[in-house]
Order: C-alpha cells, then structure tokens, then sequence
C-alpha cells in the first residue's frame, strides 16, 4: 500500500465502511498471496484505537485486508502507557510512517456505561473505568441512554486530544487523530 495522506487514508476508511454499511464488502487482501507479500514487513496506512467489544471489528468496519491497518484494542478505547506506545511505534517507528489515528468509540459500549454507573468494580476495571472519568465529568443528556451516546463521544474526543498532547511523535505535522464512533445496527462510523 505505501505511505497514504491522512485525508487519502481517511478516504479509504470511509469507502470500507461504505461497502461494510452495504452489505458489500470486498474482503480483499486476505489470501495466501497477501500473507506471502507481508512476511517480510508491514506498511498499513492508518491505526484505529478501538473498544474491545466483539461487535466492534476495525479490519471488517473499514473492510480492509492484512497489513493494511494497525489496531489497537482496549475496553473503552482508551490512551494509556500500553496503547499510547502502541500507537507510537506505529506513527514513529514504521517506515512508511503512518499518517492517521482514528479513536473509534461505539453505541452501547459497557465500558463507558460502567464507568457512568461508578462502583467497585475491582482492581483492574477500576484502573481502566479511572481513564474514562473525564468524559463521564461532562456527560450531559436527559436520560441514561443519551447521556451513555454523549460520554461515548466525547470520551473518543478526549482520548484523540489526549494522544495529540502524549508525546513529541504525535506532534508531527502530517499526522491527524480524529475521532469517530460506530454505529452497532448499521455499521455506519460517523466521524466526529
Ligand atoms: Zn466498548
């Protein structure tokens, strides 16, 4: 694939998640020849910082093949030190550098929804529920629903802002980190 503009990558997310939508995807790039060609190295055109959820799968949202996008998974799609330098060493250290960040968030995510809940959640999910306190902060919505929609969104808002300011890597002037959340029925990703 090579090294791809932000926008051109953002172009090529967006026509995936068109055929996805669809019902109409290529699924090219994930035959035998595909994996011969990427023994010998990788060169995706974007990384997407996703939730864990199962019913949210970048490779098939975007309907792009092997080696063509460097994801990133973690309950809440949240910045910390291991998916920061995960990040990092896919817009640092690959060559072609990569261009875009896409911060993915989802309807319905139960990350989000236990964070809004607050409560013991126990070591671990308390640690990763801390990370999404600051969207939680400024939830704003008339009912749980609505409020669970707007601290999705802006919990994926922040954490884009958050990588931007992570370290000097994100800093260079080609990259752009946007935002986005996934729709669960349709299959549509609205970029924010
Ligand atoms: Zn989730």
């Amino acid at each position: 694939m090579g090294q791809l503009s932000s926008r051109k990558a953002l172009e090529k997310l967006k026509e995936g998640n068109r055929n996805f939508c669809d019902g109409k995807p290529g699924h090219e790039k994930q035959d035998a020849a595909r994996r011969a060609e990427l023994a010998a190295g990788q060169e995706p055109f974007a990384v997407v910082l996703s939730c864990a959820d199962s019913r949210v799968v970048p490779e098939l949202v975007f309907d792009v093949g092997l080696g063509e996008i460097f994801v990133v998974r973690v309950a809440g799609n949240i910045a910390n030190t291991s998916s920061i330098a995960s990040i990092e060493y896919a817009i640092q250290h690959l060559n072609p550098k990569v261009n875009l960040v896409v911060v993915l968030g989802h309807e319905g995510c139960g990350a989000v929804k236990a964070a809004l809940g607050g409560g013991d959640c126990g070591h671990h999910l308390n640690m990763l529920l801390a990370h999404l306190q600051p969207a939680v902060s400024q939830a704003t919505g008339k009912t749980d629903a609505a409020k669970l929609v707007s601290t999705v969104k802006k919990n994926a808002r922040l954490t884009a802002k958050r990588l931007g300011l992570a370290s000097k890597s994100f800093e260079r002037k080609s990259l752009e980190i946007v935002p986005a959340y996934y729709n669960l029925a349709s299959g549509k990703v609205d970029f924010l």
